[in-house]
């Protein structure tokens, strides 16, 4: 199994069918602490990166003539399709993750090292966009644990399934950890203690997108 462009390919398009048959469990997440439009946005956001994708997909001499792809390509085009096709935070979000995890995956394939080093900088991307720390009740309370355990896992000899799982695992395990907690970032913050008692929902969907890094290997 080899963490290539290929891989990245079916990671993303995976995530856009995984919001979509989850999209009204993601809706009602947001409905309860926020405005109710999560599943909906991300449908949006990964739907069009999927259009992209079909579209760059058709050009096969275009793309052979440019060189080999890159994990960082597909990547990159994920980022910048949802920075411009998603409103709300999520969007700008995970448009930043997604543009730091490119600029450390401009190769022909990751090894495990580049994994987590490619979760760490989407995390730090998500931290200098939107300012959250652990705890807030955000998305960074999957992700910072997804990182943690993928390095664990690499530093332990883990291949890269075996990193990516422990990431997937660790970040579904973050996201029912929110539920708790207290937010403090984000539209749920307004509700103050009343965002007690709910699922971070861009936690959710932040397990939802790793688990599919984590099939997409297996197809
Ligand atoms: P909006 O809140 O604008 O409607 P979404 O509903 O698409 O956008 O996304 C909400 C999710 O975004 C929240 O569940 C939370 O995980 C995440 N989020 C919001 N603000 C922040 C922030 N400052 N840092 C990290 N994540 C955040
Ligand atoms: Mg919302
Ligand atoms: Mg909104």
């Amino acid at each position: 199994m080899t963490l290539d462009a290929d891989w990245a390919e079916r990671w993303i398009r995976r995530t856009a069918d995984t919001v979509a048959g989850r999209r009204d469990e993601l809706t009602e997440l947001d409905r309860q602490i926020g405005d109710g439009d999560h599943g909906e946005n991300l449908v949006r956001g990964f739907r069009a990166v999927v259009a992209k994708l079909d579209a760059r997909d058709g050009q096969d001499g275009a793309t052979e003539a440019a060189g080999p792809r890159l994990v960082g390509d597909v990547l990159k085009l994920t980022a910048t399709t949802l920075m411009s096709t998603v409103g709300g935070a999520s969007g700008p979000l995970y448009g930043t993750a997604f543009l730091r995890a490119a600029k450390v995956t401009g190769r022909e394939s990751i090894d495990t090292r580049a994994v987590v080093a490619m979760l760490e900088s989407a995390l730090e991307g998500i931290t200098v966009r939107g300012k959250a720390t652990p705890g807030e009740k955000t998305m960074v309370d999957a992700w910072t644990p997804a990182v943690d355990a993928a390095a664990q896992a690499a530093s332990e000899g883990g291949d890269e399934a075996a990193v990516l799982r422990a990431a997937a695992a660790a970040a579904a395990a973050g996201a029912t950890a929110t539920i708790p907690l207290v937010a403090t970032k984000g539209r749920a913050s307004y509700l103050g203690e009343r965002s007690a008692g709910h699922e971070d929902p861009g936690a959710r969907s932040t397990a939802l997108l790793l688990g599919a890094a984590v099939e997409a290997l297996a197809e």
